[in-house]
């Protein structure tokens, strides 16, 4: 990714609260949110752990210019911009966890959000908390059988935060498939399973 499309350049102007070469030389991934919630800036090491995870097309798909509520799972979309609001009303830093896995590797996050002086946007540091072999998370693998998963509206539906996918039986049994992790179909939906929710997004 090349310098010029990382950042807009009147996201500088706006860094009243950090030095911009902190945030280019912090080694957790970094990006920016203008006041309407556009993304406005990714520092090197986002785009370097998108790259190493094959989070390319996600650049691809909400680069700078795109809004944060596009890029989060729909149930989501409520809660951050209530959580954001409230960060920007108080002026307090808001921090909480979430789960970034790979087929192989469990990785939980710690994201805190800082809102910029004057009301003029948000900082979000995503420090990695917790990096472990997914064997070690003791969830059984199960097989990406599609009479199983396929939902009935022809769509498979994952969580978004801990990358199960729900059985199409009507129950809220979610299962660890990583198939469906590391070559995910193209008729995905996400969603939040219950447990994700009660545990990280209330
Ligand atoms: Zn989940």
């Amino acid at each position: 990714m090349t310098h010029e499309v990382r950042f807009q350049p009147e996201f500088r102007a706006r860094l009243l609260d950090f030095e911009f070469a902190t945030l280019e030389r912090e080694q957790h991934s970094v990006f920016a949110l203008s006041p309407a919630l556009a993304l406005v800036y990714f520092n090197p090491a986002y785009c370097g752990f998108a790259a190493s995870n094959h989070g390319e097309a996600v650049l691809t798909k909400f680069p700078v210019g795109a809004s944060l509520l596009d890029a989060v799972s729909g149930e989501l979309r409520p809660f951050y911009e209530q959580r954001l609001a409230t960060v920007r009303a108080t002026h307090t830093a808001w921090h909480h966890d979430y789960e970034c896995s790979s087929p192989d590797t469990f990785r939980a996050f710690r994201q805190s959000v800082y809102p910029l002086a004057n009301g003029l946007g948000f900082v979000l540091i995503n420090s990695l908390k917790v990096e472990a072999p997914m064997q070690t998370r003791g969830l059984e693998a199960h097989a990406p059988l599609d009479e199983r998963y396929l939902q009935q509206t022809g769509l498979f539906t994952q969580c978004s935060n801990c990358r199960r996918t729900r059985r199409n039986d009507g129950s809220e049994q979610w299962d660890w498939v990583p198939r469906y992790v590391s070559e995910r179909p193209g008729n995905t939906s996400h969603s939040i399973c219950l447990p994700c929710r009660d545990y990280y997004w209330r």
